[in-house]
Formats: C-alpha cells, sequence, structure tokens
C-alpha cells in the first residue's frame, strides 16, 4: 500500500512538472496566448496551455507557442574555439549546433 503511494505521488510530481513547462501568457481578455518572452504578452498572466485553449485563445502568430513547447530545445554542448561551452540553442538529437554536430 505505501509503495503505491509513492508511485501515484512520484506520477502526480511528474503531471505537475509536465504542466508547468507549458506555460502560456494571456491577458484576461486577450483573444491570443504568447510564450513568456513575447513583446505582445503585455500585462498577461501565466496559465496552461490547457487552460488558454479552454478559454478559446489562440496561439500568437508572432511568438508561436505550440512550436516553442514542440521544440525541446537545449544549449550546444560543443565548445568555441576559445574553450567556452558554445552559446547556440539547438534542438538537434545531438545536442550540438549545426558547426559543433561533425565536430
Ligand atoms: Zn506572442
Ligand atoms: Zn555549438
Amino acid at each position: 500500500m505505501k509503495k503505491f503511494l509513492i508511485t501515484t505521488l512520484l506520477l502526480l510530481g511528474f503531471a505537475v512538472v509536465g504542466a508547468s513547462a507549458q506555460t502560456v501568457y494571456a491577458s484576461e481578455k486577450g483573444e491570443k496566448y504568447h510564450t513568456a518572452d513575447c513583446n505582445l504578452s503585455g500585462d498577461a498572466n501565466d496559465m496552461t496551455l490547457a487552460a488558454a485553449k479552454k478559454a478559446g485563445k489562440k496561439a500568437c502568430a508572432v511568438c508561436k507557442p505550440e512550436s516553442h513547447f514542440k521544440d525541446k530545445t537545449v544549449r550546444c554542448a560543443g565548445k568555441t574555439a576559445d574553450g567556452t561551452r558554445c552559446k547556440r540553442m539547438t534542438s538537434s538529437k545531438a545536442g550540438k549546433c549545426y558547426q559543433h554536430k561533425g565536430a
């Protein structure tokens, strides 16, 4: 029984993490929802993507929140010529940008 509880809690924890990864920003009267860094998000409140859709809001065409969630962008694992970590972001499976992919 105890094991079952722990498993449930773990699953719940993952569900929460998953949901918070899909946070969008929309003002109460706005028709569109945005990512956090969109210029148009203005005085928006944060809400889950699901909640925004339920409220009849649509994805902003400028920041494209949906594609934001789809690509798992990570920082490139490669190193630049001066030995510092590459600053490029990449969504490639290798975790490296186009410049470091072959290296
Ligand atoms: Zn936007
Ligand atoms: Zn790189």
